[in-house]
C-alpha cells in the first residue's frame, strides 16, 4: 500500500546531518512507492534542496525565513504545522535530535496521532509499519506496530543506512511562506554560543573514545584527545568525569547524556554502570581499557584490554599513527 511520507531535514552547522538521509532511505521504504517529501526549514537553506532530491526525495518543501535561523519551538512548530497540514502525509520522521525530540511529540499532540521515539529499525509486516525501538534503557528492543492512521516518529542516527546519492536524481522544490506572526512567537533567539569541541559531532560519529573517573582530571583527557585525532573521532564521557569537572556536560554519555551508535567505541577508565551502558551498548564494536580486571564494561567490551590507560592509550596512539601515516 503506497504511502506518503515527510521528513523533516536535521540541519547543523550549515550542513545537512547525515540523519536526514537516513531518515530519508526509511521513509522511501516506508512510502512503497508513493510520494517521499522533505521539510527544508530555516534561513538560507534552499542550496540544500538537490542534494536531497538526490538521496531519494520526490520533493522538498523550502521554508525560509529569518525568524527561522535558530530553532525556537512556537516558529518551528508553527511552520511544519501548516506543511503538514497541506502536504497531509502519513508518516512523518524526524531525526532523534535536541529538535527532533522537542518537535515530533508537540506535532503528534496537535494532529491527534501516535508517536514513535527513538526508532532504530524501520519494517512493514503485513502491510503495515513496525518501528523496532530500545526500552529499558537499551536492555531490550520492542516492535511497535502501527495499525492505522498519521504517525510520528524520530529516528536514531547511525542506525539505518542512507541510500547512495544519484547525481541523476532531482526533487520537485516547492517555496513555502513562512507564515510567522511576531505575536505568536514568545521566544527570540539573539545569538547562539557554540562551546569548544572537538569538532565531530558526538551522535554521528563513526568513532568515539570516552573517557571516564579513572581518566583522573581535565588534564588525563589529553591523551585521549591526541588518541581521537589520530582516528578521526570525537571524545565522549562518562557522567562521573562530567560531574567532577573533567570535562563538559555536552560529552556525556549515557541514560541522561547523549545515545551514541559508533562503529568503534573506546571507553577509557569507564566502569560500565548501566546507566552508561543505555547510550552506548549498541556501538558496533566496543574497546575497554580499564585496570580492573572484573569492570562491568569488559563483559560487554568486543576486546577488553586490562591496563593503565595512561600507559595504553599512547602507545595505541603512537601504533595507529604508523599504520594510518
Ligand atoms: P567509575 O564507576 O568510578 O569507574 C571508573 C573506572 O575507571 C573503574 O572501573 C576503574 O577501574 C577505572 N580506572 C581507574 N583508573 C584507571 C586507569 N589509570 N586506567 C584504566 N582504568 C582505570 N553515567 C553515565 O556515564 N551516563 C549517564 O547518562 C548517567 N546517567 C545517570 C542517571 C542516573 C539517574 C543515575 C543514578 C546515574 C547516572 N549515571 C550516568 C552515573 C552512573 O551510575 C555511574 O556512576 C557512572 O557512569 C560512573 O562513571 P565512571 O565509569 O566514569 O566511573
Amino acid at each position: 500500500m503506497a504511502r506518503t511520507c515527510l521528513v523533516m531535514a536535521d540541519l547543523r552547522g550549515g550542513k545537512v546531518r547525515n540523519v536526514t538521509y537516513e531518515a530519508l532511505a526509511a521513509a522511501r521504504r516506508l512510502a512503497e512507492g508513493g510520494e517521499v517529501s522533505v521539510a527544508l526549514v530555516g534561513d538560507g537553506v534552499s542550496g540544500f534542496a538537490q542534494g536531497l532530491g538526490a538521496y531519494g526525495a520526490d520533493k522538498v518543501y523550502v521554508v525560509e525565513d529569518t525568524g527561522l535561523k535558530h530553532y525556537t519551538p512556537d516558529a518551528y512548530a508553527s511552520v511544519m504545522e501548516r506543511l503538514i497540514r497541506t502536504a497531509d502525509p502519513d508518516v512523518v520522521l524526524f531525526a532523534h535530535s535536541a529538535i527532533g525530540r522537542d518537535l515530533a511529540p508537540k506535532l503528534a499532540a496537535r494532529f491527534g496521532a501516535g508517536q514513535v521515539s527513538d526508532v532504530v529499525d524501520v519494517g512493514l509486516e503485513d502491510g503495515k509499519i513496525v518501528f523496532t525501538r530500545p526500552i529499558y534503557a537499551g536492555k531490550a528492543f520492542t516492535k511497535v506496530t502501527i495499525s492505522d492512521g498519521k504517525v510520528f516518529a524520530t529516528v536514531r542516527p547511525n542506525n539505518l543506512s542512507a541510500d547512495e546519492p544519484d547525481a541523476g536524481r532531482s526533487a520537485t522544490v516547492e517555496t513555502v511562506g513562512a507564515g510567522l506572526s511576531g505575536a505568536s512567537l514568545r521566544t527570540v533567539v539573539k545569538e547562539v554560543v557554540q562551546k569548544a569541541t572537538s569538532g565531530v559531532d558526538l551522535t554521528e560519529a563513526k568513532i568515539i573514545v570516552s573517557g571516564g573517573r579513572g581518566v583522573k582530571s581535565a588534564e588525563g583527557f589529553k591523551p585521549l584527545y591526541e588518541l581521537a585525532e589520530v582516528l578521526g573521532a570525537a571524545v565522549g564521557a562518562s557522567r562521573a568525569a562530567c560531574d567532577a569537572g573533567y570535562c563538559d556536560y555536552s560529552m556525556q554519555i549515557g541514560q541522561t547524556g547523549k545515545v551514541v551508535t559508533p562503529d568503534l567505541y573506546i571507553a577509557c577508565g569507564i566502569s560500565g554502570a548501566i546507566q552508561h551502558l543505555a547510550g552506548m551498548s549498541n556501538s558496533k564494536v566496543i574497546v575497554a581499557i580499564n585496570k580492573d580486571p572484573e569492570a562491568p564494561i569488559l563483559k560487554v567490551a568486543n576486546y577488553g584490554i586490562v591496563g593503565d590507560l595512561f600507559e595504553v592509550v599512547p602507545m595505541l596512539t603512537e601504533e595507529l599513527k604508523k599504520v594510518l601515516a
